[in-house]
Parts: C-alpha cells; sequence; structure tokens
C-alpha cells in the first residue's frame, strides 16, 4: 500500500484516528475538498486477517458518487440475496437501488482501495501512530501521538475518532456509549483442514450445535457458538481451544491442520450517547457498535464517513457554520439507533430456539413476499435511510437518496464525482430561472444544472447534497415564491451563507 511514512505535517486542518474503512473513507472525502488532513493509525501494517467480506448496495450507491463503485464491483461477485434472521434468503433485488445485490469483497481489500486513493488526494497515512492523549480548546485539538520517534504532539483543528469499538478518542472526550453488554460469544477460525471435505460449505447441525463453514481462498472459515467463553472475553482463542469447541458441537474429530486467525466476538450492542463534542467526532465502530447479523459494520462506517466528510469540509473551509456538524449527530445518531434495533431484532429471532421458530417462520414468509422484501431489504441495508428535511415541500424524494437522474448534459451521478458538491437540478419550466436565479450566491458550492424532461418526476427542482440525499424538491403546484423561499433556506441550511460578491 503506497502510504507516507512521513512525520506529521504542521499544519493539519483534521487529525483522522484509524485507518479502517470509517476512517479512509473519511480521509478521502476531506482530501476530495483539499482539506489538510492527517491519517493516525496504531497499527504499523495492515492486519494480517480480515473480519468483513461483504459491501452492500447502500455502500456502493455512496461510492457510486464518487464514482469509485466500479473500482470496488471489479474486485467480486455479486450476489442478489442475504441470509435473513438465520432462516430465510432476503431477496435484495426487491430494493430502490442502482446495486440490488451484495458484493463479495475483503474488508482488508476495501481498506487498501480507499487508502490508495486517500494517498491519490494528498492525505498523509502515519502508520505506527497512536493517539495516546487528548484535549480541545478554542483554537483546535491538542493530540499526544505515540510514534516510533516518540511522543509528539500534534495540533489540528478538529480531530475525528474513527479507531473502533474501543475508541480511545470517545473515552478521552468522555462521550458516553451506553447498550446492552455482550450475553453471547462466538468462535470464528480461519483455518486450514486436514481434509478439505470434512465439513460441508453452509451451516451444519452436529451432535451438540451447529458449525457455519464459508469458503476462503486457501482456507475455510469456521464459525461457531462459543459455550463457555472465559471471564476475561480477551483472552487469545487457542488451537487446542477452537478445535475441542469445533469437535463438540459436530460431534466428531475434523482435524485443523493451521490455524490462520482465531478470534471470539460478541452481541454488545451500543451507541455513543452524542457523535460530537465541540472539535471532536466519531464515526464507524466507534460511534456503534451491534451484533453482527447482516454484516453491516463496514457499510455503516462508509455511511458515516460520507456524511461527515462534506459537512467537515464546509465548515474547516469557512463556509458553514458549526451548527452543520450537528446535522451530523442527529442524522447518523438516528441512523445508529436503527442499526441497533436491526441487528438486535435479527440476532435475538435467529438465536432463540424453539420457542420463536413461529417468528421466524412469519419473518421467512415476509422476506419472500414481493410487498415486503424490499421494505425489509432497504431497511437492513440502509437503502431506505431517509433523512429529516429542513423546508421541505413533501415531495417523496426529500431526505432520500436521489436516484441517477440524466441531466442535459450527462448525469447526476457523473456531475456528483465530478464536483463533488451539491447540485439544483431544475425542470426549464416556467419560473425555474427564478430557482436558478436563487442558487447563484452558492455557486462555489452547488452546481445549477437543467434535468431532461421528464427526469424530476413530479418535481420542477430538486437540490442534491454532496453525499446523493434530497435536501429539498420544489413541486409543480406549490406558488413560486413558496418554492423560491424553500430552496433559499435549504442552501443556507445545508451550505451556510450565501457568498457576497461585492
Ligand atoms: C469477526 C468479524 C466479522 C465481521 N464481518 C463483517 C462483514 O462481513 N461485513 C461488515 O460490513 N462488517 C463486518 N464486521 C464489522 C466490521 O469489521 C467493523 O464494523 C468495521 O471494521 C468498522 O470500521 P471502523 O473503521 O469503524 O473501525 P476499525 O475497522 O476497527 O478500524 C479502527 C482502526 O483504528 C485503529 N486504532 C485504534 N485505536 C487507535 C489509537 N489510539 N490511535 C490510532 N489508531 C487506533 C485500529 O488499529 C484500526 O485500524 C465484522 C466484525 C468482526 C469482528
Amino acid at each position: 500500500m503506497p502510504e507516507a511514512m512521513v512525520s506529521a505535517p504542521a499544519q493539519v486542518d483534521v487529525a483522522v484516528v484509524g485507518a479502517g474503512p470509517a476512517g479512509l473513507m473519511l480521509a478521502c472525502e476531506l482530501g476530495l475538498r483539499k482539506v489538510r488532513t492527517v491519517v493516525l493509525e496504531r497499527d504499523p501494517a495492515p492486519p494480517g486477517h480480515c473480519r468483513g467480506f461483504n459491501l452492500n448496495a447502500r455502500s456502493l450507491e455512496l461510492l457510486d458518487r464518487r464514482g469509485l463503485a466500479d473500482r470496488f464491483l471489479a474486485e467480486g461477485p455479486t450476489v442478489p440475496s442475504t441470509v435473513f434472521v438465520g432462516a430465510a434468503q432476503l431477496d435484495l433485488a426487491a430494493m430502490r437501488t442502482g446495486h440490488p445485490y451484495v458484493l463479495g469483497i475483503a474488508q482488508t481489500r476495501v481498506a487498501e482501495i480507499l487508502a490508495e486513493r486517500a494517498v491519490e488526494l494528498g492525505v498523509r497515512i502515519l502508520r505506527g501512530h497512536r493517539l495516546a492523549g487528548l484535549r480541545q480548546d478554542d483554537g483546535g485539538v491538542c493530540a499526544e501521538v505515540d510514534s516510533p520517534d516518540g511522543r509528539t504532539l500534534l495540533r489540528p483543528g478538529r480531530l475525528v475518532g474513527c479507531d473502533g469499538g474501543r475508541s480511545t478518542v470517545r473515552k478521552l472526550a468522555g462521550i458516553g456509549f451506553p447498550g446492552t453488554p455482550a450475553d453471547r460469544f462466538t468462535l470464528l477460525g480461519d483455518v486450514v483442514l486436514a481434509d478439505p471435505q470434512a465439513i460441508a460449505f453452509g451451516v451444519t447441525a452436529g451432535a451438540n450445535g451447529t458449525v457455519f463453514a464459508v469458503p476462503r481462498p486457501g482456507y475455510v472459515r469456521l464459525i461457531t457458538n462459543d459455550p463457555q467463553p472465559p471471564d476475561d472475553r480477551d483472552e487469545p482463542v487457542t488451537l487446542p481451544g477452537f478445535q475441542d469447541v469445533l469437535d463438540r458441537a459436530l460431534g466428531r474429530h475434523v482435524e485443523i491442520a493451521e490455524a490462520r486467525w482465531l478470534t471470539r466476538f460478541g452481541n454488545a450492542a451500543r451507541l455513543a450517547e452524542r457523535l460530537r463534542d465541540g472539535r471532536v467526532l466519531l464515526a464507524g465502530d466507534a460511534a456503534h457498535i451491534h451484533p453482527p447479523a447482516g454484516a453491516i459494520g463496514v457499510n455503516a462506517a462508509i455511511d458515516d464517513a460520507m456524511n461527515l466528510g462534506w459537512k467537515l469540509a464546509l465548515v474547516v473551509r469557512g463556509q458553514a457554520p458549526e451548527s452543520l456538524l450537528d446535522t451530523y449527530h442527529a442524522e447518523r445518531h438516528a441512523a445508529g439507533a436503527r442499526l441497533l434495533r436491526n441487528t438486535r431484532a435479527q440476532m435475538l429471532v435467529a438465536a432463540e430456539g424453539e420457542r420463536l421458530a413461529p417468528v421466524r417462520e412469519l419473518l421467512a414468509e415476509l422476506a419472500r413476499a414481493q410487498e415486503t422484501a424490499g421494505y425489509l431489504a432497504e431497511e437492513i441495508t440502509g437503502v431506505g435511510t431517509r433523512y429529516p428535511v429542513q423546508y421541505g415541500s413533501g415531495h417523496p424524494w426529500e431526505g432520500r437518496m436521489v436516484p441517477d437522474v440524466p441531466l442535459e448534459r450527462g448525469s447526476l451521478l457523473a456531475l456528483l464525482a465530478r464536483t463533488a458538491g451539491g447540485a439544483l437540478l431544475v425542470d426549464g419550466s416556467t419560473g425555474t430561472d427564478a430557482l436558478r436565479e436563487a442558487a447563484e450566491p452558492w455557486a462555489d458550492r452547488v452546481t445549477v444544472v437543467a434535468a431532461q424532461p421528464a427526469g424530476l418526476p413530479d418535481a420542477v427542482a430538486v437540490l442534491v447534497r454532496p453525499d446523493g440525499h434530497a435536501a429539498w424538491a420544489g413541486t409543480p403546484s406549490a406558488p413560486l415564491d413558496t418554492n423560491v423561499q424553500q430552496v433559499h433556506g435549504a442552501l443556507q441550511h445545508w451550505f451556510g451563507p450565501p457568498t457576497v460578491v461585492l
């Protein structure tokens, strides 16, 4: 990975702590907008193991809005369904999205691609740099960083904790992490079996438990319940210990020839009480941890970063007020609460035995039914994410991700990828000149473009945020004055005050 191993630059606008998916995606978003960004990563090298193996439709939609989805789609197969409550295949084709599937891609590869992109955009990634101390004042943040050269001080304007579930940033900022502790533990082993045919891929019901086996290049991932986790849950999982649990679950001996990675994880669910404390913010696992149902953590991390990046850039560049950052908390804290609810619900229903079998059956039916599969899939993948709007007209697109609207020249996705800014799409009908004029003072942040006729169903204009969500949509039935007032209010709210040309 081409990472700059240089000493910390003197002038840093934003320090991002952690080079996981959240930190690297955020670094890309900030670098794209020329915000001077440094990523501090504790580990000297990327991990030798891989946790996640997927990107979902929501991540691909977001990456599409930066022109990046194809880089990821080239890396692996897509699958049109996903396991739901352990009992059903949920049809992803029922979702309203340009990517109605899940992409098989290693989390390590996701991080590599994002790191390459961040470096291309001028971000410095400092490996072997651990954040050890933190305080903030009116002028910025004072970060104590342990590196191979000893302890150094860094003074960025802002600092974002993307440093995982045990976030040092969250603890140092004094942000609470309420939720439910883990009461079930799972063992995961990336292993090479002496006889590769000894266990079938998929779920095997053994004499005393079930084992889930997933093929991976050169090895197999085995997942099984940990019936007797030690008092210290962080105690390393040993090969003899894992072998013993595996054999007990199956009721027979399946010889492990080599263990590449053995770990234990729980079903804790916690959400940071706030995602912002002054100049310090949280994203990804630092902000929320959840049971592993639905394989969503990497995707939620990318989602947080895409929401925060453009807002933080506008504030750092002095174009928008601090209050814009409060919308990050409002939107992604609510999204985090839904993430916890959805993953906990799936886990509870999947893990419970006979007692909840009828609930599983019912949910499996809903996952198959045309009328409900789309709703469930959009809910658990985040495709259905709808942010609250200010100055809204009630148009159904408001708050939602705008689909790829054909423009008179090009398309919305291409425009967002090129500018990484906002866009006001107008349909050219009578009176829309007034909307164009209303947006002129924001020309440095919002591009006004004409949509193709019929490109904007039941709307004369749509204001699109840099993350692709509709901030406002003007309806043909509304008086022109109302539309102008609404778009003015929405522009001011999402993009800061207008530029005054003297
Ligand atoms: C076994 C397992 C399987 C999973 N499978 C999936 C899956 O299939 N799909 C999915 O979407 N999600 C999956 N997840 C969840 C996913 O791995 C996480 O949600 C995701 O990694 C979160 O990204 P992040 O960037 O927030 O944090 P992380 O990826 O944890 O990155 C945090 C980074 O911060 C660094 N760091 C920590 N402290 C400091 C410090 N003080 N200073 C500097 N750096 C620091 C760490 O070294 C790390 O690199 C899985 C998780 C586990 C445990």
